[in-house]
């Protein structure tokens, strides 16, 4: 009985790996349907004021809903999406999206000072990302400090000198930069002296390890310190507890991000978080 049953686990187990194989096998085609069905969305993260905790920014992030599988992360197929075409569309869409509901929020959360969108090498050094942004900025009517482009670290490790030309010109038209999962990369000292940024985002798995006896305290402590003496903005992500914040905020990081405040949101509920985290404020400040 025992065999049998043990027969049974694996047929089990290889129906789900055969599953996603099959799953993989497929992910293409349906993403490029995806895109054209108009199956992407764009959820909003809050990034909060370290020194009040207003909502200050939010950063734009692609969710698939899937017409069978509900709501996909980017984890499970914005890799994939990076490897080809697919990512023009996607990286397209959300830097639509992001300005035109920035472009409504503005008016309804005056606190509200900026939007950011995660970019990919791909997009970045295709060339056409300077134009884009200018043409969308300008179909939306946004005012171009609003809007902030997120590269990650490792990006401008491997891409180098076209990667800082681009950079370069995108913050000649008025946005800025931010390089994202900082800490991750291995960036050198000589690198990151003359690149085009103004905002560092510490990497969630240093924030993750901030309470334990580890490396993460002082290495989170030296890039506050670079940041500072670059004149950097000093964003966190993954902030998820009190303990986290105060450390983070000892350490001089002006804006967090985390499941403490909220996590991703679609934009009705986002514009939702605003309007509740302003009358919280009004309450408190009145009351
Ligand atoms: P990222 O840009 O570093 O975004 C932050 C990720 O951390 C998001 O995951 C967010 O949901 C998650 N996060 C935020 N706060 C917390 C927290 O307190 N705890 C934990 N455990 N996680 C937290 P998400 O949305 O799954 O995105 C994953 C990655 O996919 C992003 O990392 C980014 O690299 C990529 N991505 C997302 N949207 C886009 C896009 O539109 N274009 C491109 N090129 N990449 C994107
Ligand atoms: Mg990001
Ligand atoms: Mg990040
Ligand atoms: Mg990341």
């Amino acid at each position: 009985a025992a065999k049998s049953a043990g027969r049974g686990r694996f047929a089990v187990f290889d129906d789900a790996l055969e599953a996603a194989a099959q799953r993989r096998l497929r992910l293409p085609g349906e993403l490029r349907r995806a895109v054209e069905n108009g199956e992407l969305r764009a959820h909003y993260q809050p990034r909060v004021s370290a020194l009040d905790g207003r909502v200050t920014s939010a950063e734009a992030l692609v969710r698939w809903q899937h017409p069978e599988r509900g709501l996909l992360m980017p984890d499970g197929f914005i890799e994939l999406a990076e490897e080809s075409d697919l990512i023009d569309a996607i990286g397209c869409f959300m830097l639509d999206d992001a300005c035109s509901r920035m472009k409504a929020w503005q008016r309804r959360h005056p606190g509200l000072l900026r939007v950011s969108v995660n970019v990919s090498a791909r997009q970045l050094l295709s060339g056409a990302l300077p134009t884009q942004v200018r043409d969308t900025l300008a179909r939306h009517g946004l005012d171009p400090a609003a809007l902030e482009l997120e590269v990650t670290e490792s990006l401008l490790i491997d891409s180098g000198g076209d990667a800082r030309e681009q950079l370069e010109e995108l913050r000649r038209i008025g946005v800025s930069i931010a390089l994202d999962d900082f800490g991750t990369g291995y960036s050198s000292m000589a690198m990151l002296r003359n690149l085009p940024i103004d905002v560092m985002k510490i990497d969630r798995a240093f924030v993750k390890d901030l309470h334990r006896e580890s490396s993460a305290l002082p290495i989170t402590r030296a890039i506050a310190t670079l940041a500072q003496a670059m004149g950097l903005h000093l964003v966190a992500e993954g902030v998820e507890n009190e303990t986290q914040a105060s450390q983070l905020r000892g350490l001089g990081c002006h804006e967090f991000q985390g499941y403490l405040y909220s996590r991703p949101l679609a934009p009705a509920e986002f514009s939702r978080f605003c309007a509740a985290a302003t009358a919280s404020e009004l309450a408190f400040s009145h009351g």
